[in-house]
């Protein structure tokens, strides 16, 4: 769906910024840095790094980071690399990160290969092209010698997939107040612009009873019926269309044989949500139908002897903000302003859902080209005109932190705790 400019001011500050010839002179330069974006983008993929061995990948990403002159770079006690790019000291602190983990085990990592102007392999797009648009991004700072008023940090999280549950980005953002924009790269066509973030609860739920013969010992409660007991009225829920919020069981196993009691049975549930206060009446309403379902059996059978263990596997917070908000019509113009189309998919889950979660205004944006196969092994990545998602990204940056003697910030100064 294409996104709407409706700040006309925001629109007249990008413009400009992309009129002047420093700028111009570094979309150029990103335009003619393709192909070693490209070369940066097979090496990185090339490093194996799966969430919460991310170790290898970050070291060798701390060191690109560090020989394209960012200052202070680090890495976090969570694993996370990044360091500062400083402005003029006076403006506000926008935070640019890609993530260095992916979903492929620590064997899978091969070098990538082209074929027919493709690019072939695990991790290719998600997160490489994020990692590898920062590294050319920062290039085209220095040969422009760009100076934004506001601080830059920049570099990228470990923990962002699956069950990693975003903590490098939660650790990040417990650790500092100064924090007053983010930006999440990752795969996407440029001038895809991301401002609403799905949250989710994740659980398993496992029965626990006493077993037994299913003949002899008919009459004692089973943990697979409390089971079905509690799924069939998850399954019945009603929830709002709008804001988007969803339930699904998607994992049931247990009992050990057909003519047996089911000792234990389980189940992985699936909370989503884009506002906060729909995900907790969803999840306040599952985890009770839950209890029912133990309640219930036992009930049937007149006994207390099924019990229920309850773990929270997943914990992603929801947020959403209007695409009127000055972060996300910044990118929006700094699409309109490259000529490119801006759109969104919709809510997403990414690194971006944690600052958003605690009010600070938070974007995700495409890292240019085209790709698929994400999350599997056919991954793949189509560089054609792919340096026009860092030109968006650079200029959404400029836009956002404000460029010295040309542009004041369009990003507002938080204060900490606010
Ligand atoms: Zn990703």
């Amino acid at each position: 769906m294409e996104i709407a400019v409706v700040k006309k001011g925001i629109l007249e500050v990008v413009r400009n910024l992309s009129l002047d010839s420093k700028v111009q002179e570094a979309l150029a330069f990103l335009k003619g840095n393709q192909d070693t974006t490209m070369k940066d983008q097979m090496d990185i993929a090339a490093i194996p790094a799966p969430t919460f061995d991310e170790a290898m990948r970050g070291a060798y990403y701390k060191s690109r980071l560090e020989e394209l002159g960012l200052e202070n770079v680090v890495r976090d006690a969570a694993g996370n690399v990044y360091g500062i790019r400083r402005g003029t000291e006076r403006g506000p602190t926008l935070v640019v990160f890609a993530h260095l983990d992916t979903v492929f085990p620590l064997d899978t990592h091969v070098r990538p290969e082209v074929r027919n102007g493709k690019v072939y392999g695990p991790s290719i797009a998600d997160d490489s092209r994020g990692l590898a648009s920062i590294l050319t991004i920062l290039r085209a700072f220095d040969h422009s010698k760009l100076t934004t008023v506001g601080n830059l940090i920049i570099g990228a999280t470990v923990c962002e997939e699956g069950l990693g549950d975003l903590q490098g980005v939660k650790a990040f953002c417990a650790e500092r107040c100064d924090v007053d924009g983010f930006i999440a790269l990752e795969p996407g066509q440029a001038g895809q612009v991301t401002y609403e973030c799905t949250g989710s609860r994740r659980y398993k739920v496992t029965y626990q009873g006493p077993g037994g013969h299913s003949f002899n010992d008919f009459g004692k409660p089973s943990s697979i019926h409390a089971l079905g007991r509690a799924i069939a009225a998850i399954a019945d829920l009603q929830v709002p269309p709008h804001p988007k919020t969803t339930f699904t069981v998607g994992v049931v196993q247990g009992g050990s044989s057909v003519n047996s009691l089911a000792a234990e049975a389980e189940m992985l549930i699936d909370l989503r949500s884009t506002a906060a206060d729909s995900l907790l009446k969803i999840e306040e309403q599952v985890l009770k139908l839950v209890q029912h379902g133990c309640a219930a059996e036992n009930d049937r059978w007149n006994s207390e002897m099924i019990a229920i263990q309850l773990e929270r596997v997943g914990d992603r917070p929801a947020g959403s903000q209007d695409f009127s908000e000055a972060i996300v019509q910044t990118a929006v113009s700094s699409a309109r302003v490259l000529e490119l189309t801006p759109t969104t998919q919709g809510p997403k889950g990414t690194d971006a859902n944690v600052p958003l979660s605690l009010g600070i205004p938070a974007i995700t944006l495409g890292s240019g080209g085209d790709f698929g196969g994400v999350h599997s092994l056919g991954e793949w990545f189509d560089p054609t005109n792919a340096y026009q998602g860092p030109q968006q990204i650079l200029l959404t940056i400029l836009g956002l932190v404000g460029l010295k003697g040309v542009s004041q910030p369009l990003l507002r100064e938080r204060k900490c705790n606010e």
